[in-house]
């Protein structure tokens, strides 16, 4: 019904325009063509790409219907309807004597819909294109850099941040730090250890503490077989991002000795025996990472266990409803594990996408380190 009001508002816009609307009042009705009167019957029955055709006959006839058709481009986009934002504004760029402004515009606005519609090709050559023009120079900058995220263009990511740095338009050096990971990483992934550990140098000059670098600085380490180095670098990591617990307990717990395990195991408990979230957070982690049985670990799961409802439930699930004795931690440790393998375990905090995986970019709205745990285990 929106939709149908905007256009509706958008069609009287254009004809307002091609007829000159508002300078003379004197029965405009009279001089309508009946084109552009079918184009609005289509549009009424639903027959939007004929209505479509009908309008962009209109734009051959007045200039002061490109703004307009501007608004009506973008409104196809935001609804998904990107073929025909594509061919309106592909129509303005085909008009001859097209004032340069307008038809900048027009290039802006079809590397946009290129970019909704996934052709991310065709929307980089026309960023890049519209890059020169002054005026629109940040906004087309600043789409380029989400242009080679999604292609995972990391160096041209960053090249594209240092230049909206020039301007003062770039996004918090967050950003940047991230880039200069990405770039460690695959560093890391065809064994370059020395240009790792130059980016994660460069990355600390962004963002510092930063809990990403402070995880390749460990992967580095322990290639080197520094464990120690390993060990501290993680738990820095874990420290700064508690929400790498859950993905990064097994690893650290792989890296030291049994004797090792149980004080890191009881350091971890200490630390966060004061918060209930954290607790409950170490404790699920601790179980994920196979250590259901440990000794150590009773309490704290008992804690966690009676704070919670429906592990309560889990808890009291015996025949005679008496619930299991402290001796019967364990089982029910094994039950909460056997849950948390199913359960989505993070969450977008900007647009709620979730799953299994942590991600430092958002998948599905492309935000930076807006993963969240999400651990709330449920029955059935
Ligand atoms: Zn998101």
């Amino acid at each position: 019904m929106t939709w149908a009001v905007g256009i509706a508002a958008l069609v009287i816009g254009i004809l307002a325009g091609h007829f000159g609307w508002g300078r003379s009042w004197r029965n405009p009705l009279a001089r309508l063509h009946p084109d552009y009167l079918t184009g609005l019957d289509y549009l009424v029955n639903e027959q939007p790409d004929r209505a479509l055709d009908m309008f962009l006959k209109l734009m051959d006839a007045n200039t002061d219907t490109i703004e307009t058709h501007f608004s009506l481009g973008a409104l196809y986009r935001r609804r998904g309807e990107v073929e025909r934002s594509i061919r309106i504004h592909q129509n303005l760029l085909a008009r001859e004597g097209l004032a340069s402004e307008h038809r900048e515009q027009a290039l802006l606005a079809l590397a946009q819909d290129y970019l909704r519609a996934g052709l991310l090709d065709r929307a980089e050559g026309l960023f890049l294109e519209v890059s020169h023009v002054p005026r629109l120079r940040t906004t087309a900058l600043d789409a380029l850099r989400g242009v080679y995220e999604r292609q995972h263009e990391w160096q041209q990511a960053l090249d594209v941040y240092r230049s909206l740095v020039r301007i003062e338009a770039a996004p918090p050096p967050l950003v940047a730090a991230h880039y200069l990971c990405e770039l460690a990483a695959e560093a890391i992934e065809r064994g370059d250890a020395d240009a790792a550990g130059r980016l994660l140098r460069e990355a600390d000059l962004e963002v510092s503490p930063f809990p990403r670098a402070a995880l390749l600085a460990a992967q580095l380490a322990e290639r080197s077989g520094d464990t120690d180095r390993a060990v501290r670098l993680l738990r820095e990591a874990l420290g700064l991002a508690p929400q790498l617990m859950q993905q990064e307990l097994p690893h650290l717990l792989r890296l030291v000795d049994e004797k090792g395990r149980q004080l890191l195991l009881a350091d971890l408990v200490t630390q966060s025996s004061d918060d209930a979230d954290a607790l409950k957070r170490f404790v699920f982690s601790a179980i994920l990472a196979g250590q259901a049985d440990a000794p150590l670990l009773r309490t704290p799961i008992a804690r966690v266990v009676a704070a919670d409802p429906t592990l309560c439930a889990v808890w009291r699930a015996t025949p005679d409803g008496q619930g299991p004795g402290p001796d019967e931690v364990g089982r029910v440790a094994h039950e909460i594990g056997a849950l948390l393998a199913n359960a989505e375990k993070y969450r977008c905090r900007e647009c709620g996408f979730g799953g299994r995986n942590f991600y430092w970019h958002c998948p599905a709205c492309h935000s930076w380190d807006s993963f969240e745990t999400y651990a709330i285990v449920k029955l059935g």
